[in-house]
């Protein structure tokens, strides 16, 4: 095996049985019933014998309208993980060097790492904002072949404002990322700054807003010739018939997925509020979870007691500069009435 393997470690999110179960930023409701029949309709006229659309043709065409881009500007894959993993294939691998501004989702720079790229993780400020002389040193020190920006942020939920987008994009040596996993929750989108001319893609998941984290889908957009170049890397018929089903249908309930964003997004404000109002510092989010760092008691403490009470959170506490900080993704109505009544019973 790689020497260089030997030194990282997996990625881990513990799956505990409980009630409620707010760790993994899912969506807390199901896809609507007549995508479930829409599915189960199209899943009986499949040809099982045969090998599924290679290139994804219909489902390419569903995302490309969604977004106003072509088809060729779009690559689709098992999650946006494997998304991010083809590119970091295609952009980075060994001798290469990929930048990361810290504390940022951490998957960028284990798949980095794994290709056998090097990683270097520029420092945020103290309150997670992204720091531009920080960029400017990292660029200029590294020359990154890849460098990831995440808006909004996992796990901090803090958006990425437009001219820091636009200026590390100019400063970037090599391809941008912009991992918008959450950004139906956002109040602006990347999206519109994709342009075959420029080194930049956006990155999307079905997992989160799209109530598909089930059926592992993700999808990029960006210039059409590092489209062509990723088809190249990836697996052939990387994805199967069903998935390109369940994502196509999807897409015709663009309008029910917004209405659960809303809800989403009235429920995260009211759950950041009666945070606030106890001994709490609550980081400001543009997502469906939300970063807190309780005061005057240990973060792992605060953990242990809402899993005590059947809640489970996203245990941020011994993470590199995230001392104490816990993660809440935003659940139905009553599992957050659950969590902040286990919160304040812990906090007290
Ligand atoms: C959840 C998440 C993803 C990943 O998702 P898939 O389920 O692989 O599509 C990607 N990026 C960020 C920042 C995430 O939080």
């Amino acid at each position: 095996m790689r020497d260089d393997l030997s030194a990282l470690e997996g990625y881990h999110s513990p799956q505990v049985h409980v009630r409620v179960r707010l760790n993994t930023n899912e969506s807390p409701f199901p896809p609507p019933a007549a995508w479930r029949d829409a599915f189960a309709a199209e899943l009986s006229r499949v040809e099982w014998h045969r090998y599924p659309d290679r290139s994804a043709t219909a489902l390419r065409e569903g995302i490309a309208a969604l977004h106003g881009v072509r088809a060729d500007q779009v690559f689709a894959a098992n999650g946006s993980n494997e998304v991010l993993q083809t590119l970091l294939l295609t952009f980075a691998g060994p001798g290469r060097t990929v930048a990361t501004f810290e504390p940022t989702y951490q998957l960028h720079g284990h798949i980095a790492r794994l290709t056998g790229a090097t990683v270097v993780e520029g420092e945020r400020a103290a309150d997670f904002t992204l720091d531009l002389a920080e960029v400017r040193r990292v660029l200029a020190a590294a020359r990154p072949s890849v460098t990831f920006l995440c808006s909004p942020n996992n796990p901090t939920g803090l958006e990425e404002p437009e001219a820091n987008v636009r200026e590390v994009l100019s400063l970037s040596p090599g391809l941008l990322v912009v991992d918008e996993a959450y950004g139906q929750f956002a109040s602006w989108s990347a999206m519109g700054m994709v342009h075959d001319e420029l080194p930049m893609v956006v990155s999307r998941t079905f997992s989160k807003t799209w109530s598909m984290a089930g059926s592992r889908l993700g999808y990029l957009v960006g210039p059409s010739w590092l489209v062509a170049e990723l088809d190249k890397v990836v697996l052939p018929y990387h994805l199967d018939a069903a998935k390109q089903i369940a994502g196509r249908l999807a897409l015709q309930y663009a309008d029910e997925m917004e209405a659960r964003v809303q809800l989403v997004v009235t429920e995260r404000d009211r759950l950041m509020a009666a945070m606030a109002a106890m001994p709490i510092d609550v980081f400001p989010s543009g997502a469906n979870f939300v970063l807190f760092r309780p005061r005057g008691i240990a973060g792992r403490v605060v953990w242990q007691g809402l899993l005590d009470r059947s809640v489970l959170v996203r245990d941020c506490s011994s993470w590199p500069r995230l001392d104490d900080c816990l993660r809440v993704t935003i659940g139905t109505p009553d599992e957050n009435d659950e969590f902040l009544t286990a919160l304040s019973e812990v906090m007290r």
